[in-house]
């Protein structure tokens, strides 16, 4: 009876009378996923056989992480390390989690790791820590304009008090104000604990944007993100005012060392650095001198359920090296790295599985300290990438090591 009841939805979904979506409302959400599954399958012709799941909680899903689910795409997920991370948060030996599918992306970060663990770990800071969320107003004019940043100047305080009614973790640190004309973006940035914090910061903005048009007539809030705040874009505001956790991450590496394992040496490695990660990256007109932050950062992201789209910003940044004696002295800075422990994807059984593995699953005693953890470890995780990749190049090394582990095309 049940499956002749599937075999009908299936029919009908398959022939476009019944929508994806609809397929919640009449059967449970492991039931709605093959469903779908069923129908885009005879749809389409596709075999899906591989999509399939049925260790997946679909109804901790449904409502929270995405929609008109079919199954689940595996991402292989390795580990890389260990890594000595001296952080003011995080500090010991870690395993790295990375979800890729890049063949020797992994085997880079650990062999990275090697170097810097054998140099006495990464040393992280994370020097600003504010989620961002920046809504436009429009006024009648620029004397208006004027009074208006006046006026949030002098009422912070109650602007505040409509914000942080709507969270418990939320607390907003300032309000940054830009004017153009008749258009005010307000870049409200708050302490945001545990979580990434997006969906926070937004209903707490909005709150506070109710409030400013109710106390300063003639404001309208147009839109309560204005793209200054600024999310999923490369923007110069961010690598400013930082967003998210801003880190920075460092170490030394004697020229013993980089010999031993890469086969290079300090002035060959700081070259590469200048020439391709600062010069190189100028020339391009790219906002990012590095060398592969992003590929550290959305193998971490996909591994521990952070929100994969902000490796756009959260992979800008900066790669300097100076040569010290024989050794090399390699820095790297993220100035908006988005992450959490808590919320989005982070409590999928495997994803927080794999923040368990840094020991950063949920949320910190005090709230905000594994965000912070996860954050400083993630620098170190980037820096042991830069450093690979680079004394790579400099010992003519990529090619390599890509033949050897990152090719796929079967014979
Ligand atoms: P969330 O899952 O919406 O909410 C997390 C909530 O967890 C917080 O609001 C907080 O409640 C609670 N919480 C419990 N323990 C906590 C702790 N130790 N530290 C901090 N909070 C704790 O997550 P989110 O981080 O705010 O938002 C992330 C999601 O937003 C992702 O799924 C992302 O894809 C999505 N996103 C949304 C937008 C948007 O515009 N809305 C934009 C980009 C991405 P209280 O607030 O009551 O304290």
């Amino acid at each position: 009876m049940e499956s002749n009841m599937e075999d009908d939805l299936i029919n009908k979904v398959a022939a476009g009378l019944v929508g994806l979506h609809k397929v919640d409302e009449a059967v449970e959400p492991a039931a709605a996923a093959r469903v779908r599954r069923m129908a885009v399958e005879k749809a389409t012709g596709a075999n899906l056989a591989a999509v399939d799941d049925s260790t997946m909680d679909y109804s901790a899903i449904r409502n929270r992480n995405a929609e008109n689910v079919i199954g689940s795409t595996r991402i292989p997920l390795g580990v890389a390390g260990p890594l000595t991370v001296n952080g003011e948060f995080a500090a010991g030996k870690f395993y790295v989690p990375m979800a890729t599918t890049e063949g020797a992306l992994i085997a880079s970060v650990s062999r990275g790791s090697k170097a810097i663990t054998a140099s006495g770990g990464a040393n992280a800071r994370i020097i600003e820590n504010g989620m961002s969320r920046a809504p436009v107003f429009v006024l009648d004019s620029v004397s208006e304009t004027g009074k208006f940043l006046e006026w949030v100047k002098l009422n912070t305080q109650g602007i505040r008090k409509a914000a942080e009614a709507t969270t418990t973790h939320g607390k907003l640190i300032d309000i940054t104000p830009f004017a153009t004309g008749n258009n005010v973006w307000l870049r409200f940035r708050y302490d945001t604990g545990d979580a990434m914090g997006m969906n926070m910061v937004t209903i707490a903005t909005e709150a506070a944007c109710a409030h400013i048009e109710e106390n300063f007539s003639g404001a309208r809030c147009i839109a309560v993100s204005g793209n200054m705040c600024s999310d999923k874009k490369e923007s110069l505001v961010n690598n400013l005012y930082g967003r998210g956790k801003s880190v920075l991450a460092d170490a030394f590496v004697s020229g013993k060392v980089l010999d031993a394992v890469f086969g290079t040496t300090a002035a060959a490695a700081n070259d590469v650095n200048v020439r391709k990660n600062l010069l190189g990256s100028a020339r391009a007109g790219s906002f990012k001198y590095n060398a592969h932050f992003a590929n550290v950062v959305a193998a971490v992201f996909a591994a521990t359920g952070q929100d994969i789209a902000q490796v756009v910003e959260s992979s800008s940044g900066y790669t300097w090296t100076e040569v010290r004696g024989d050794g090399l002295y390699i820095s790297v800075t993220l100035p908006s790295l988005e992450v959490g422990t808590v919320g989005g994807g982070t409590s999928l059984p495997s994803q927080s599985g794999a923040l368990s593995i840094m020991g950063v699953a949920g949320g910190g005693k005090p709230a905000g300290r594994n965000a912070l953890r996860l954050a400083e470890i993630i620098s170190a995780a980037v820096l042991a990438g830069e450093l690979n990749l680079v004394c790579a190049l400099s010992a003519r090394d990529l090619g390599k090591a890509h033949k050897k582990l990152g090719r796929n095309v079967r014979e």
